[in-house]
């Protein structure tokens, strides 16, 4: 297959040089092995999907995100301007650099996997404003880059023909049980299993919300691309 580039773009990120083309692809509708996924993005892993599968987070980075604060620590004294401060901010540069190359890496693999072998992928859409209040869990989402996941899925959703269903946010699924749907009281962050006071069901707390995201799809959820 040859490729006609639309646009060629030509940037700079720290001391590099990078080349961008842009293409026109066909959307390619290929047969999916499982057409509905429910996603939940959890704080321990990166994704638990309904289909029992638990994509871990990339961990690579936080060695890197060590290393860059020490840099920061050792460089804060020296003179704006001078050549060691040039120097020290062109690796701080780099090692920016390398870590969001790293985030990025782990998104796209995790939503090319989503679109390319589920038809439909519902989704959560996070109150991010409201979550930001919790430090911790704003660092996790951050972490995660919520909103580079979604934007992700939706471009690659079109791609290969799958929907993306966003599920309300207020949709209760973290403490909704997933066998007999009884919705109850909200859990502590800490408790990371589900227990069910109706039917007695024991699962983990991020696999019982992916499912409840699929039982969202089945009551109709807000469909944004259809394939
Ligand atoms: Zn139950």
């Amino acid at each position: 297959v040859c490729f006609q580039p639309k646009s060629v773009t030509i940037s700079r990120t720290a001391d590099r040089w990078f080349i961008s083309f842009k293409l026109e692809y066909e959307p390619v509708n290929r047969p999916k092995p499982h057409p509905v996924v429910g996603v939940d993005l959890g704080i321990k892993a990166l994704a638990v999907l309904s289909t029992g599968i638990v994509v871990e987070g990339a961990k690579a980075y936080r060695k890197y995100e060590k290393k860059l604060s020490r840099l920061q620590w050792i460089n804060r004294h020296k003179q704006i301007g001078s050549v060691n401060w040039k120097k020290a901010q062109i690796k701080i540069a780099r090692l920016h650099r390398k870590i969001a190359n790293i985030r990025k890496d782990t998104l796209h693999k995790l939503t090319s996997y989503l679109a390319q072998n589920h038809s439909r992928i519902g989704i959560e859409n996070l109150n991010v404003s409201g979550m930001m209040a919790n430090h911790k869990l704003a660092k996790a989402i951050q972490d995660m880059g919520f909103h580079e996941f979604k934007r992700q899925l939706e471009y690659k959703c079109q791609l290969y023909g799958s929907s993306l269903v966003v599920v309300d946010r207020w949709y209760p699924s973290t403490k909704t049980c997933s066998r007999c749907h009884t919705v109850q009281e909200e859990m502590p962050l800490s408790e990371r299993v589900f227990r069910c006071d109706n039917c007695g069901l024991e699962i983990d707390r991020d696999f019982n919300a992916s499912i409840n995201l699929e039982w969202f799809r089945q009551l109709g959820g807000d469909s944004l691309w259809t394939g």
